[in-house]
């Protein structure tokens, strides 16, 4: 989608550290981490919200997930613990509107987050 951030990461138009892709999901670190590991973890297909994902776009999430599990192993956080946050809205903290989990690990991770 045009102007959408994250779409010109994927089709490198925009510069980003990716460290995994497949067919339908793209990871790379973010710009400004709150974590000693934090990836970003987006399907290719461009989707705003978590309220905009469709029928047809369960298994997408599927792939999202397993994505998540991998990229924990292979960046050494599995074993301390991490978490996977998906902000939905400006109000809990939506910034780029196209969706994406954050993969979060290397600290101590407090609960409830803010
Ligand atoms: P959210 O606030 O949940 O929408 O998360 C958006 C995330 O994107 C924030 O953690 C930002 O630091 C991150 N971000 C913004 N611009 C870039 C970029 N060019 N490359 C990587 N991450 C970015
Ligand atoms: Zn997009």
């Amino acid at each position: 989608m045009a102007d959408c951030l994250f779409c010109g990461i994927i089709s490198g138009e925009i510069k980003g550290e990716i460290v995994y892709q497949d067919s339908s999901v793209v990871a790379f670190k973010d710009i400004n981490p709150k974590a000693p590991v934090h990836l970003l973890i987006v399907p290719r297909k461009h989707i705003a919200t978590l309220l905009d994902v469709e029928q047809g776009d369960k298994g997408l999430f599927g792939d999202i997930l397993f994505a998540a599990s991998k990229l924990a192993r292979d960046h050494g956080i599995s074993e301390d613990g991490f978490r996977v946050v998906l902000n939905c809205g400006a109000g809990a903290g939506q910034s780029v509107f196209h969706i994406h989990l954050h993969l979060l690990g290397g600290r101590a991770l407090r609960w409830p987050p803010g």
